[in-house]
């Protein structure tokens, strides 16, 4: 990723640059940079394509911008390919990737002449971002605190190897459509009181693309893309929290016609622990002590989550459900370079058998407390 422009900069326009202002500059780089107008140096211009449709992707939309504007492509980037980011809690909503993209239709078109991508959507002809995915992955409480990476599996389409995505078999190509005459669309006349009326629509003979695929590709059966089990590998980041979302940028569905890759949703689930809970960023957990540990104090042993122990000076004179904290042994922050604190609350343990020793030691003690201890105010009879 060391070799990426900044997104301004492949667009040409200033940091303060308006929605209108970028959705100009990105049309007039689309279209000059589309593979089609470019026949001679079609995979250059076909990379500076994608260049300018991710650019125009994030600096579109305000939330990816404002993360851009922040993070710059580092930052909260993350993933298998170095190009997610996290996004926070299950808001799907905010990101709408390519939902300006229908409206310049009409500029695309004029560039696809002959040659089409096959497929069987109506939508073929237009550039589109791919489809966006959303998996779930199940850690433990202990990884959330600790991070983990992970391999997942997913089944998404990719592009045919053997058409390379053009649904054709070896040797053939799309041929003109009979129906339309390769327009992709069929005018039609008819007679109506105001005169005669003439109206548009498309093909249904080859869905508006305006070529066939005769000989259909074997392997794909001419749609271009082919369903493939993808393994990937993911990079949980310490800290992170129930129900939160790790976004990997294009790692989704192919886009159409040179359109860029959908992105994949990870949406991470952490198991309930038997003895760890969270809070925001603090960890929870109750200490079972016993009330001889309670009356005079002294030091006990706690473990952390992460297995390591911590040893906590307990006062004399300690009430059951007292809470102390430990600072620091908390949730790292994905925020920032901060820890949430290790809360933990004592329960008094109140023995239920006692040797005739033990017994007789009490016995002692309590001739010495012989005092009943004075009502709360609030007391049963208050
Ligand atoms: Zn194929
Ligand atoms: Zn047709």
């Amino acid at each position: 990723m060391a070799d990426k422009r900044d997104y301004y900069e492949v667009l040409g326009v200033s940091k303060t640059a308006s929605d209108d202002e970028l959705k100009k500059a990105y049309r007039k780089l689309a279209k000059k940079y589309h593979p089609d107008a470019n026949p001679d140096n079609k995979e250059e211009a076909e990379a500076k394509f994608k260049e300018v449709g991710e650019a125009y992707e994030v600096l579109s939309d305000p939330q990816k911008r404002k993360m851009y504007d922040t993070y710059g492509f580092d930052g909260p980037n993350m993933g298998a390919n170095g190009g997610g980011y996290y996004s926070y809690g299950s808001g799907f909503d905010g990101f709408s990737g390519f939902g300006d993209f229908s409206d310049l239709g009409d500029i695309f078109s004029s560039f696809f002449g002959g040659e089409r991508r096959g497929g069987s959507s109506r939508s073929r002809n237009t550039v589109s971002k791919g489809a966006d995915l959303k998996v779930a992955i199940d850690i433990t409480f202990k990884e959330s605190y600790i991070g983990v990476e992970k391999e997942i599996s997913i089944n998404r389409n990719e592009v045919c190897t053997e058409c390379g995505g053009n649904g054709c078999a070896k040797g053939t190509s799309p041929t003109k459509c009979t129906t339309c005459g390769g327009k992709g669309t069929i005018r039609q006349v008819s007679s109506t009181l105001f005169g005669q009326v003439a109206t548009q629509r498309t093909c249904t003979a080859c869905g508006g693309v305006g070529t066939v695929i005769t000989n259909p590709c074997s392997s794909c059966k001419g749609k271009g893309t082919v369903k493939k089990a993808k393994k990937l590998k993911i990079k949980i980041p310490e800290g992170i929290d129930d129900g939160q979302t790790i976004v990997l940028k294009n790692e989704g569905e192919p886009g159409r016609n040179g359109g860029p890759n959908g992105d994949l949703y990870i949406v991470v689930r952490v198991k309930k622990d038997g003895v760890f809970s969270r809070r925001a960023e603090h960890v929870l957990c109750e200490v079972p002590i016993t009330f001889t540990m309670a009356t005079l104090g002294g030091e006990i042993e706690i473990p952390m989550v992460d297995g390591s122990i911590e040893k906590y000076k307990i006062p004399e004179g300690t009430a059951t459900n007292t809470r102390f904290s430990i600072k620091n042994k908390g949730f790292k922050s994905l925020n920032g370079n901060w820890r949430g604190d290790f809360v933990f609350t004592v329960i008094v343990q109140v023995p239920k058998r006692l040797t005739t020793e033990q017994r007789n030691l009490l016995v002692e003690l309590a001739k010495t407390m012989n005092e009943q201890p004075p009502l709360k105010k609030k007391g049963i009879f208050g």
